[in-house]
Parts: structure tokens; sequence; C-alpha cells
């Protein structure tokens, strides 16, 4: 990018963050106790781009829980080692068009295929993982992530204790997979494993960081680092465009154009591919779980931008 396109981007990242910060509709996420008590003020925008560029703007140092975020780095992980077929087969690739921990999901599905990006398909996708024993998968995972966001990260053990100890409707998720052969692998491992991912800490520039490997076909535009096959990269936009924002995930696709996936720690990360990944952060949901200012700022950096994966112009 020009010199010029980089005031561009440094001046939508602050006019989209000055219209939005006075926004206070929603509230954080308490089903998670830890995640009841963060800082809703919090506030941030990164954009990383193909050429490995970096802009960002807010509560830039902000650590936060990736939550369901993770679902989608696991994903990618399991899509290397198994390739997309055993995806498609053993998880699913369909909007269940349902709250992301529905057990109604699985059972109104007779093939109980729901996809990796709801909690019953991420669980059973950290299932597939490949691995000795616990510690080993998650050792697999833990390096994953570190190298998408070109630093380790650590999980925010405050979020790890409360999400493990208010577990129950994972579990009963996890059990009921498991009873229809659709789970890979021992329950309460995964589910540690899974709960573990969902806690790990992440700032805005980190998310923005690990999406734009997936906006440039899987080689980090940063690190250099091919981690992913272009033809996955592909996959698993495919289900963040379908599935990424929950039940709300055609009204995104509708509006805004991106493949994206939000977490209820009140990240987002959507991806131009090609172009750049845009990460957002906000603590406040919207009923469907979805940080509301963090898809408002992304709504409009997009249309600025003139992203939208639909669009011939
Ligand atoms: N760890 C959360 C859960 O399993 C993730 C939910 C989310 O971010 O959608 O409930």
């Amino acid at each position: 990018a020009r010199a010029n396109d980089s005031t561009k981007v440094e001046q939508i990242l602050a006019q989209a963050h000055t219209l939005y910060k006075d926004e206070k509709s929603g509230a954080n996420a308490d089903y998670i106790p830890a995640l009841a008590k963060v800082d809703s003020e919090q506030f941030a925008l990164a954009l990383v781009t193909t050429d490995g560029k970096v802009f960002t703007r807010g509560d830039i140092d902000s650590h936060f829980s990736i939550q369901s975020i993770s679902k989608v780095f696991t994903l990618a992980l399991a899509m290397e080692q198994q390739g997309p077929a055993a995806i498609l087969d053993k998880i699913g690739a369909n909007a269940t068009g349902l709250p992301f921990n529905s057990v109604t999901a699985i059972e109104l599905n007779q093939a109980r295929s729901v996809n990796p990006l709801v909690n019953a398909g991420a669980m059973a996708t950290v299932s597939l993982i490949e691995g000795e024993n616990a510690a080993q998968k998650w050792q697999a995972i833990s390096t994953w992530y570190g190298q998408f966001a070109t630093t380790k990260l650590a999980v925010l053990e405050d979020v790890y204790r409360s999400e493990s100890s208010s577990n129950g409707h994972n579990l009963a998720i996890a059990e009921l997979l498991q009873s229809y052969g659709r789970f890979y692998g021992d329950v309460d491992i995964n589910l540690d494993i899974y709960t573990r991912q969902c806690s790990v800490g992440v700032t805005t520039k980190d998310l923005a960081i690990m999406a734009s490997v997936l906006a440039n076909g899987g080689t980090h535009p940063i690190s250099g680092a091919k981690l992913m096959s272009a033809d996955n990269v592909e996959r698993v936009l495919a289900v963040m465009s379908t599935a990424g924002l929950y039940e709300t995930s055609g009204e995104w696709a509708y509006t805004v154009g991106l493949p994206a996936k939000s977490g209820v720690g009140g990240g987002i990360i959507a991806i131009m591919p090609g172009k750049f990944a845009i990460a957002a952060f906000s603590p406040r949901l919207d009923a469907a779980g979805n940080s509301v200012r963090a898809q408002k700022a992304i709504d409009y950096i997009a249309e600025k931008a003139k992203a939208n994966i639909f669009s011939s112009q």
C-alpha cells in the first residue's frame, strides 16, 4: 500500500472509533461469570493488510478472551491434519440458524450434522486434533495459535476457571454428540481443551494478525510462514460466511458481505480475501452474542474500504 493509502486507513479506523465509542447498547456476556466483570467501555480496532501493514486504534493493549474466534483456528488445524472431506463428513458445514450452544440443532438434524463454528461442532473439531494425550493436543493447538499471532498467547486463568466451573451445558452437548457417534475422543479431555482454547487471551492487534493469514491464502503476511493451503483457507472462509455470527450470520452477509467470526468475549474478526483482515473488540453483545460496537465498526470500515466479497465493483 502507498503512503496515502496508509493515511486513509488510519482515518477510517479513527472515524469508526469516534462514531461508535458512545454506543452503549447490549451487555457483557454473563453466563460465564468472569466475562460479566470485564470493563464494558473498552473498544479497539485493528487492520492488517496482506502486505503486512498493521493499523490500530483504541484500547489496543487490552487483553480479552478469544472465545469462539478460537473455533476458526482450531478448524484450520483440524482441516490441515485431516483434510476438508473429514470435516464435512464428521462435523458438517451447514448453518444451524440456532444459537451457538443449541441442543435442538443437533436433534433436528437427522445426520446430527452441525458446523465447526457452533459449540457442538467446535468441541467435536477439538476431538479430531491429533495428539497422544491431552497435553500433546493442547500443545499442538497452543503452538498453532502462536504461529498465527506471531507471539505466544497465554490462557486467561480467571476466565478458564470461571468457564470450567459453569460448563454443564457444553458437557451435555459433548455427551449428546458422543451418544450419536459424532464425537471423536474422550469427552472430558476434549471439553477441557475446548474451554482452554476459548480462554486464550488476545489483544485486538493479535486477532487481526491471526486473521491476516486467512486474508492471505494461508501464508503469514508478517512471518512469511506457510500455515495453511489456499484451498483450506477458502473452506474456512466459506463456513465463516454462513455461520460466523451465530444465528444472525445471514443478516451479516447481507449487510456487510465479509466472512467473519465473533466471540462472546466481545471480539470479531472479518476477512477481505487478498486484501486485509479487520479485528474489533468491545464487550457489550447483542441478543445473538455479537459485539454491538465491533459489528458497527467493521461494517463502517468495510463500507469505506469498499470491501465486500460479493461485489464486482
Ligand atoms: N466458550 C464459550 C462457550 O463455549 C464460547 C462461546 C462463544 O464465544 O460463542 O460457551
